[in-house]
């Protein structure tokens, strides 16, 4: 399903616990791939934020459908921690096919990140899943001129530039998404720019009423709705995307959830990414 957000084109699937993708078409990017939609498909780089099955398990068909058309191989990109593992599945995968894969696998630590291209970055930011994993904020990392350099006539600018004692530019990361994956609300730092000041934030609600507890959410490293509405408040995201809900939920289960338990304030700017008619188990 395709939606537009904040200025953003997103088009993803979200089961908990079946399969979850987010795609951005205009950005040629997937984080995670729990399911292969044709919209991930089309995408040329994968940044998965953990190894469970349900953010992982379309890979198979990225790779193969890909190569089929013609596309060209792509880029997965994952925490520095499955990154052993992932070269072993990408083989396999190969061997099965009986062609080698000649994807580009990236592995990147916490707190790294992997430039993308066209002024694209991908950030990591921390999470908690009980596993190696992390969120991924994607930035538009733009030069601007310092201000001690402004006014001055483009010719002379052009000159100073020539000369390597004069750092005429500093960079600056505009937060456009931040992806959380699976975490406890406890383990993502609301306070990270990457995830506060993100245009749009999407963040893992896997429960959110009273027929499971917080304490039943942290069993399986996961956030529930009553923890989130403590820390919601503190983010400055223009829309912030619930998504990776339970099965036991039915779509309008999540809406009174939700209306029952956020504030009006923050309610203004969330979208609920529900699963789709004919989804739930
Ligand atoms: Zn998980």
């Amino acid at each position: 399903m395709e939606r537009r957000i904040a200025d953003i084109l997103f088009d993803a699937r979200s089961m908990g616990g079946i399969g979850t993708v987010v795609s951005l078409p205009e950005l040629s990017v997937s984080v995670d791939i729990g399911l292969c939609t044709p919209a991930a498909l089309r995408t040329e780089t994968l940044l998965l934020t953990h190894g469970h099955a349900d953010h992982l398990a379309g890979l198979a068909t990225w790779l193969g459908v890909r190569r089929l058309y013609g596309m060209r191989p792509g880029r997965v990109v994952v925490p520095a921690g499955i990154l052993e593992p992932m070269r072993r599945l990408v083989d396999v995968l190969g061997e099965l096919q009986r062609r080698p894969y000649d994807v580009e696998l990236v592995g990147v630590e916490p707190g790294g990140e992997c430039v993308l291209g066209n002024g694209l970055v991908a950030r990591t930011f921390a999470v908690d899943h009980g596993v190696p994993g992390v969120g991924w904020a994607l930035v538009r990392r733009v030069a601007k001129l310092r201000p001690e350099f402004h006014g001055l006539p483009g010719a002379r600018i052009a000159e100073l530039k020539q000369s390597p004692e004069h750092d005429l530019f500093q960079t600056r990361d505009e937060p456009l998404v931040a992806v959380t994956g699976d975490t406890m609300v406890a383990g993502l730092d609301v306070q990270d720019p990457l995830v506060a000041d993100a245009r749009v934030l999407f963040i893992e609600s896997t429960f959110v009423d009273d027929r499971r507890t917080v304490a039943h959410a942290h069993v399986g490293g996961h956030s529930h709705l009553d923890e989130l509405a403590l820390v919601l408040q503190r983010v400055r995201a223009r829309a912030i995307v619930l998504y990776h809900f339970s099965q036991i939920y039915r779509p309008g289960e999540v809406e009174a959830a939700v209306a029952a338990r956020l504030s009006p304030d923050v309610i203004s700017r969330i979208h609920l990414w529900l699963p789709e008619e004919g989804d739930r188990l």
